[in-house]
């Protein structure tokens, strides 16, 4: 038989799936390698869902969503983001996800490059590749406490390039790009004529600063990615939404036809319940969320593994230099000895190799008791070197 498609049958899943599925055997174990809310989906979201299934809505909808949730979704966006968008620049996807591959979709063409964090989400990688293009990663420096330097991007941007991607929020380390970073990395990718992808899934968990939008900058060259998997704690309905100018937005409607043909109609449903219902889970979890982060900056700091202390998200990055280990054989030892699964560096890229990401999307009791067994264990290796 001939040779299956080259891309995905060589490309490497996640590291944190190969910890996922190792964990799984491991009851007991300590669970701090998910990028996943702890908490369920609110009461009301729930009940709203329940409520549009038995009132019908069960069948295929338009391509880019109802037209009631992208109303909801253009209001949320005047609110929380600060944009003037119209429902015609809303395309409603298959979570997060669904928004970020079906713009890489659109936007490349074979060989075509898009310059991409390191450390950064490594479904990033995975997406470009399916869709011919060719990932550059650019250094977020643990020096600089993993912010952007626009000159260092600006030197990889080459002919071949047609996007740089940006994650603020960002996933692995939770730094929160400043309002003047954002607009100066929009306006480079206006001056070089590459589109700004902009990954704001993380937007509403936020504990220092606020969250800028990349669109609010520059609607021709900017494309925004939206989730409502952290915000509302809804990873599994699989909701999110894109926001482009709309010849772009034609397409990625057009796109969801051979793919997905269109989002749950009962999750679009949950979702809409999620904007028009009360916002105060969102603040109630972004709260425990900022307590996690504080516990875990001083337990890392107590165990001199500390790098940064993150500004959103729901992820501390942590120093495992002195255990003098590769960060996968690091994670697979360390769940090994000790019971705590966390995510290896590596997999988000090289500048992390020496550090592994945690999650603080568990309670304080088990973030406590898992930080300080990742403590002894480093402590451990550190002297046995
Ligand atoms: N972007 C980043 C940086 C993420 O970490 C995730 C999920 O972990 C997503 C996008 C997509 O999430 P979803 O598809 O559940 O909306």
């Amino acid at each position: 038989m001939k040779p299956l498609a080259e891309a995905p049958s060589t490309m490497r899943p996640s590291g944190i799936r190969e910890i996922m599925a190792l964990v799984a055997q491991m009851p007991d174990a300590i669970h701090l390698e998910v990028g996943e809310p702890n908490f369920q989906t609110p009461e009301h979201i729930k009940k709203a869902a329940y409520e549009a299934t038995m009132e019908g809505f069960t069948k295929y909808t338009p391509s880019n969503g109802f037209v009631s949730l992208r109303e909801a979704l253009v209001e949320k966006l005047r609110r929380v983001d600060h944009i003037e968008e119209t429902v015609d620049n809303v395309v409603v996807t298959v979570g997060g996800v669904g928004a970020i591959a079906s713009t890489f979709m659109a936007l490349l063409d074979p060989g075509d490059e898009v310059l991409i964090p390191d450390p950064g989400w490594p479904n990033y990688t995975m997406m470009i590749l399916v869709s011919k293009g060719v990932p550059v990663r650019y250094s977020l420096s643990p020096k600089n406490c993993f912010q952007p330097d626009p000159k260092e991007i600006e030197k990889l941007i080459t002919p071949k390039t047609k996007a740089l991607l940006i994650n603020s929020p960002a996933n692995p380390t939770g730094a929160v790009f400043p309002r003047e970073t954002v607009e100066e990395l929009v306006a480079l990718a206006k001056k070089h004529g590459v589109y700004l992808i902009s990954d704001e899934v993380y937007e509403q968990l936020i504990f220092d600063g606020g969250h800028t939008s990349a669109r609010e900058f520059d609607k021709e060259a900017a494309i925004s990615c939206y989730s409502f998997s952290k915000t509302y704690a809804m990873t599994g309905w699989r909701v999110g939404y894109a926001v482009a100018k709309p010849e772009i937005a034609r397409i990625l409607t057009k796109l969801q036809e051979p793919y997905v043909s269109c989002t749950a109609a009962v999750s679009q449903k949950a979702a809409e319940a999620a904007l028009r219902g009360p916002q105060d889970c969102v603040e109630e979890m972004r709260q425990a969320y900022k307590r996690r982060r504080d516990l875990a900056v001083e337990i890392l700091q107590e165990n001199n593994m500390f790098i940064c202390k993150p500004s959103g998200a729901f992820y501390i990055m942590a120093d495992i230099s002195r255990a003098g280990m590769e960060s996968y054989d690091f994670a697979k030892t360390l769940l090994k000895e000790e019971k705590v699964a966390l995510a290896p560096g590596a997999t988000f890229g090289d500048v992390a190799a020496q550090t592994v990401r945690v999650s603080l999307a568990n309670s304080e009791d088990q973030l406590t008791e898992g930080l300080k067994r990742l403590g002894a264990f480093v402590e451990r290796r550190s002297k046995s070197k």
